[in-house]
C-alpha cells in the first residue's frame, strides 16, 4: 500500500470511530499542566482509573511545584502509593519539580527538547502535555496504540519510539492527537487487550486482524 492509501484509510479509521466515540476524552483528570504532567508520570504501570482516584486528593494538597519540592520524600510517597512504584514516581516528581523552578520560573515547558530534559519525563509523556496542554501535535504512544497500530497493519513494531515516528509518517499531523485519543478509546471500550469485540468494531471492514 502506498503512503497515499494508507493515509487514505486512516483518515476512514479515524472518521468511523470519530462517529462512534462523539464523548471521547482524555482518560486522565487535570486542570493545568502541572497536575497533567504528575498524572501522567504517576500512571506508569497504573490504570487511568486509579491515579485519577489518587489525584483527586493529591491536588487538593499540592499546588505547586514548591508544594512537591518541600513535602518530605516519605510523605509524597504515601500520597501516591496505590498507583504502584511510589518510591520512583515520588523521587521523579520532585526532582522534576526541582528543574521546574530552577530552570522553567514555575512552569512546564511546551517544547518535547525541554520536557524529554525534566527527570522521568519520556516522549510519551512529553507528547500528552504538549497535545493535551498546549494543542501542539503529538502522538502519544502507550500501550492501545501500540497493540492497535500493530493490528491495523499500520507499523510491524513494539518499540514505542519507532511506533511515533513510523505514525507521524502516515497519520496527518492534524490528526495526531485525534488519533491518539480514538485509538486508546477504542482499545478501552472495543479492541481490549487479549478479547478484541471484532464483531462491533465499526472499522471491522478496514482492519487484516478482524476476527468476524
Ligand atoms: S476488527 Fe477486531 S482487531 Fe481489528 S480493530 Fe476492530 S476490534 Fe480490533
Amino acid at each position: 500500500m502506498t503512503q497515499a492509501q494508507q493515509r487514505k484509510r486512516i483518515n476512514m479509521i479515524l472518521d468511523k470511530l470519530s462517529s462512534a466515540y462523539p464523548d471521547a476524552r482524555v482518560g486522565l483528570d487535570f486542570e493545568n499542566p502541572l497536575q497533567l504532567l504528575v498524572a501522567t508520570m504517576l500512571s506508569a504501570q497504573c490504570t487511568d482509573e486509579r491515579v485519577n482516584i489518587v489525584t483527586k486528593s493529591l491536588f487538593k494538597k499540592y499546588h505547586s511545584v514548591r508544594d512537591y519540592i518541600n513535602v518530605p520524600q516519605e510523605e509524597l510517597e504515601n500520597d501516591i502509593r496505590s498507583t504502584g512504584f511510589f518510591r520512583n514516581k515520588a523521587r521523579n516528581i520532585k526532582a522534576c519539580c526541582e528543574v521546574l523552578l530552577s530552570k522553567h520560573n514555575s512552569e512546564v515547558p511546551a517544547t518535547m527538547d525541554e520536557l524529554v530534559q525534566l527527570p522521568g519525563v519520556g516522549r510519551k509523556t512529553a507528547n500528552c502535555v504538549l497535545s493535551n496542554c498546549y494543542n501542539i501535535p503529538g502522538l502519544t504512544v502507550d500501550t492501545h496504540v501500540i497493540r492497535i497500530s500493530n493490528l491495523l497493519g499500520l507499523v510491524e513494531d513494539s518499540d514505542a519510539v519507532r511506533i511515533e515516528f513510523a505514525l507521524m509518517d502516515v497519520v496527518e499531523k492534524e490528526r495526531w492527537n485525534e488519533f491518539d485519543l480514538l485509538i486508546i478509546t477504542h482499545g478501552r471500550r472495543t479492541c481490549i487487550a487479549r478479547r478484541p469485540k471484532c464483531a462491533e468494531c465499526v472499522i471491522s471492514d478496514l482492519c487484516p486482524s478482524a476476527q468476524l
